[in-house]
């Protein structure tokens, strides 16, 4: 399979080419030039499967014609360790549970599979005689290096860097990548988040330390983080098919609305993927808190990025969403219109050009922090099910616009004791801590300090 950019200026690339390199040389965002559509024997078939054999079948599409099946069935199972239930929050809601993998967080998903697909290139490097280990470098300000840094553990081959800013994540994510050792080193940088991302883009551009080392990224725009996420939306929907839940697929019986909580969009476009392969949603919202410039752009057809606002759903702070570009790039295809044409859908987005709207089978909401609070405290007083501020925004927007006749869906993205301080607060209770997270918890600290002059880290780099 060919991988184009979304800026349409650089050469396609592989499927190895587009993992490796991450971002396309034009910085657009790669994109499948086909996106297959699932035969009708996995339809009918699909209640019968299991998660991993489910997501088997959607990798089979995409990653299909450059990896082996062996090794791809491989990648998909070691990936999937863990189950992702569909839990019943009310009559008629339900939450995706995305939080049973090994950093508590949806995150972990993307992270393993591409940790295992770069495995696999480079093994087949290994074989044609090119074996040097891989360098991934991450910045995170809390999330994406836990779910990098874990998703790489031990994975032969590869060494990952996780920069940090000193004093800036919580004493929780921080003991996530800080405790692994092997093939992880954290370093802890004196400084913000944006000083660790530029010391980060400072070493891909540094001819001496290329020369030095192979270096990549596991940013979250790479297709191998990004295109895997669509396997649980398919179990998802075979989950709640099971239960007589979601109609019958067919265009006029399609009764599951989709709800997905949103910072980069990441997770959602990934369901939109999902959507125009035949996975029959009846719609999807994408929910905000206050950083509500998707929410804005429904509304006006107009796009407009401003600086992100912090919230206490933090990982959905997002001002100028980078997976943005693969929607519209989505809905800019014929192939992709006329398919969902086919099933009655008139047209997916507002248009970015002359603000033309209707006919869209993507909502969006917004929620100030007083309302995700009031939403979890709600949630928990009615049903006993405990919200995470991210998951809140799902639960409340599927509450507010989910229609008679339907059922809804929402991603809980993450375990709410991720968040035990801000949980613990607005519901007045002591959330028990996972043993998962018990487990990092008791581990050893070990960074390395460095200061955020990108000499000292380059130094660092060139001796290892
Ligand atoms: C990353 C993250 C999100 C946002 O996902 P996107 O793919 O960036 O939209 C939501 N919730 C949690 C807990 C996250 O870590």
């Amino acid at each position: 399979m060919q991988f184009y950019s979304t800026n349409h200026s650089a050469a396609r690339a592989t499927l190895r080419d587009a993992v490796v390199r991450g971002l396309a040389e034009d910085r657009g965002l790669y994109m499948p030039e086909v996106i297959k559509q699932l035969p009708d024997t996995f339809w009918d078939e699909m209640t019968d499967l299991t998660f991993q054999e489910i997501a088997y079948r959607v990798a089979d599409a995409f990653f299909g014609e450059d990896v082996e099946a062996e090794a791809l069935r491989r990648i998909v199972n070691d990936t999937l360790a863990f189950d992702v239930p569909a839990v019943r929050v009310e009559e008629h809601i339900y939450s995706l549970e995305l939080f049973h993998g090994p950093t508590l967080a949806f995150k972990d998903v993307g992270a393993r599979f591409m940790a295992r697909l770069l495995q696999y290139f480079i093994s087949q490097q290994a074989t044609d005689g090119e074996a040097a280990t891989v360098n991934v470098l991450v910045a995170t300000s809390g999330d994406t290096g836990s779910a990098v840094a874990n998703g790489f553990l031990g994975v032969e081959g590869i060494h990952v860097y996780v920069l940090y800013p000193k004093g800036k994540v919580s004493p929780i994510q921080e003991c996530q990548f800080t405790t692994l050792g092997r093939n992880i080193t954290a370093i802890e940088v004196d400084g913000v988040f944006d000083d660790c991302q530029a010391l980060v883009k400072s070493a891909f551009m540094d001819k001496d330390l290329n020369a030095h080392m192979r270096l990549t990224s596991a940013n979250s725009i790479n297709v191998a983080r990004f295109l895997p996420q669509a396997f649980y939306y398919f179990y998802a929907y075979a989950q709640l098919r099971k239960l007589g839940l979601t109609g019958d697929g067919s265009t006029e019986d399609r009764r599951l609305v989709v709800c997905v909580p949103s910072g980069n969009f990441g997770n959602i476009c990934s369901a939109l993927f999902g959507h125009a392969m035949g996975l029959p949603v009846k719609r999807f919202i994408a929910a905000n808190n206050a950083n509500d410039i998707f929410y804005k752009y429904l509304q006006t057809g107009h796009y407009e990025p401003k600086a992100s606002q912090q919230t206490i759903a933090n990982a959905m702070d997002v001002g100028d969403p980078s997976n943005f570009a693969r929607i519209l790039d989505l809905y800019g295809r014929e192939d992709i219109v006329q398919r969902l044409q086919q099933h009655g859908y008139v047209q997916p987005m507002p248009s970015l050009t002359d603000g033309r709207l209707g006919g869209t089978f993507i909502t969006g909401a917004t929620y100030t922090d007083d309302q995700i609070a009031e939403t979890m405290r709600t949630c928990y007083a009615q049903t006993g099910y405990v919200l995470d501020p991210h998951g809140a925004c799902g639960y409340r927007a599927l509450k507010e616009q989910l229609q008679p006749g339907e059922t809804g869906i929402f991603l809980e993205t993450a375990h709410p004791a991720k968040f035990k301080d801000t949980v613990d607060h607005i519901l007045g209770i002591d959330l028990p801590i996972p043993e998962k997270l018990q487990a990092f918890m008791r581990g050893e600290k070990k960074s390395v300090a460095m200061s955020k002059t990108f000499e000292e880290f380059k130094d660092y780099l060139m001796n290892q």
